[in-house]
């Protein structure tokens, strides 16, 4: 008899899995560490994988049902959120960083320091016009946000006509209904 070629397709994978492993459920997560139950088989990111799209979403996916551990919700977001159990998407080591729910600790101590420095160049009034200039597009959106409507239209005059196009642009979508 020909050997079969299984389907990799991201349901016939998980349909495989729970064949041949059981529900996640019925084991602990597998994190060291974490005493949690498991609630999904995780994909541990190793090869052969396939890239492709589920319900509409990119997602990518081991072909193997030994491809899978089982964890819980908190670790099992943690990878599929594009770091691994051990480091955050930003490379920051977990076990020395502390997390943060199921963000990184010090991804949010990098993000707060961003905010303390916006907040401290808003204090310095008369060099804002100029610093916004340095400004990459995201962080400006960020700390035209956090500035009174006053504060906000001073500052507007001195934005290029392209970054006051890309204001609207960015205002225009957010209003627009999902
Ligand atoms: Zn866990
Ligand atoms: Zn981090």
């Amino acid at each position: 008899m020909a050997p079969r070629t299984l389907s990799t397709a991201y349901g016939a994978v998980h349909d495989r899995l729970r064949r041949e492993r059981g529900r996640a459920s019925a084991h602990p997560c597998a994190t060291p560490g974490c005493d949690r139950p498991a609630r999904d088989w995780a994909y541990n990111g190793s090869a052969p994988f396939v890239i492709g799209d589920v319900d509409g979403a990119p997602r990518t996916w081991g072909m193997n049902a030994d491809q899978y551990e089982p964890r819980c919700r908190r670790c099992h977001l943690r990878m599929d959120l594009g770091g691994t159990i051990a480091t955050c998407p930003n490379g920051h080591d977990r076990a020395t960083h502390g997390t943060s729910g199921t963000g990184c600790a010090e991804c949010s101590r990098i993000r707060a320091r961003n905010r303390y420095r916006r907040n401290r160049m808003n204090a310095q009034a008369p060099d804002v016009a100029a610093a916004i200039q340095t400004l990459d597009f995201p962080d400006l959106v960020a700390f035209l946000d956090g500035l009174t409507f006053g504060a906000y239209a001073a500052l507007v005059p001195h934005l290029t006509t392209t970054t006051i196009r890309r204001l609207f642009d960015h205002y225009a979508a957010l209003e627009t209904p999902a």
